[in-house]
């Protein structure tokens, strides 16, 4: 199986990371399908896809923490086209909430989001590609925040640390069908999750020390590394995250 004729579910996919993932296994000629939140995001982001890219492109809404939602995004995937290689567990979120005065449910709300949605997805499309026999990618878009943390991100460390463990589980299950899992880790990526921190003139100029490539990483560079581990060329990675961070985390002062 070659890259086109592929088909790539990226949840989260309409805007941020998600849409650079999304644009990336266009331009190698998957069909995509954008699961996200948001209704009216999820279509008009993958019509923009289709017109660009001239792949084609469903738009479909899917909240990561409902059963139901899932399950009907995946049979409409396979209803229009009938096949699924590619899954992306993208849709994640960051309250940014020190960790003393975080309520109960900010806590569950991102572990249900990052870390049980990615169970979910991961494990019912799987379902399908076992049962399919032509093997898969999966994706778990982790973070640098696997290994390190801070007092606003106890939430969002412990969501992302699970879901690399999760991804090592998946990798050993479904291996054996010739399904891959990995998990691509972004450092300092601007998008709205983001922005707010990172346009600031000090922040800037602290990307410009910390990060030897000198500059805040894209959505697309995520996107690069995701299309490259789902390529046919990768079958024998798995198990692995690839940190994507422009060497930020090799920087010890
Ligand atoms: P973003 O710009 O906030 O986009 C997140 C997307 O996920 C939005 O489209 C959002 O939909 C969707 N989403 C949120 N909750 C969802 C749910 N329950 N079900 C389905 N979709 C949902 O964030 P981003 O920066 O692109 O982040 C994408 C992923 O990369 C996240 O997992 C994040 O943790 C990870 N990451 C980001 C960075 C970074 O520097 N940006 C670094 C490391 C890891 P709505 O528009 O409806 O909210």
């Amino acid at each position: 199986m070659s890259d086109k004729n592929k088909v790539a579910i990226i949840t989260g996919g309409a805007r941020g990371i998600g849409y650079g993932i999304a644009t990336c296994l266009a331009n190698k000629g998957c069909d995509i399908v954008i699961a996200d939140m948001n209704e009216e995001a999820a279509k008009v982001s993958a019509a923009a896809i289709a017109k660009e890219t001239g792949v084609g492109a469903l738009g479909i809404t899917c909240d990561v923490t409902r059963h139901a939602q899932i399950d009907a995004m995946i049979e409409q995937t396979l209803k229009h086209f009938g096949q699924i290689d590619i899954l992306v567990n993208n849709a994640g979120i960051c309250p940014f909430v020190n960790i003393m005065e975080m309520d109960e449910a900010v806590f569950t709300k991102t572990l249900d989001i990052n870390l049980t949605g990615a169970f979910l997805c991961t494990q019912r499309v799987a379902r399908k590609m076992i049962s399919r026999e032509k093997g898969g990618r999966i994706i778990f878009i982790t973070s640098l925040s696997v290994n390190v943390t801070g007092a606003e991100q106890g939430d969002y460390a412990a969501s992302k640390a699970g879901m690399h463990m999760l991804m090592k589980s998946f990798a050993i299950a479904l291996g054996p069908h010739a399904i891959t899992c990995n998990a691509v880790v972004p450092g300092m990526i601007l998008t709205d999750m983001t922005r707010h921190h990172w346009e600031k003139p000090e922040p800037a100029k602290f990307i410009k020390g910390r990060v030897p490539v000198g500059r805040i990483g894209t959505p697309l560079d995520i996107g690069n590394a995701v299309a490259m581990l789902c390529s046919d060329e990768s079958s024998y990675i798995n198990g692995v995250g690839l940190i994507v961070d422009g060497g930020h985390q090799t920087v010890c002062v």
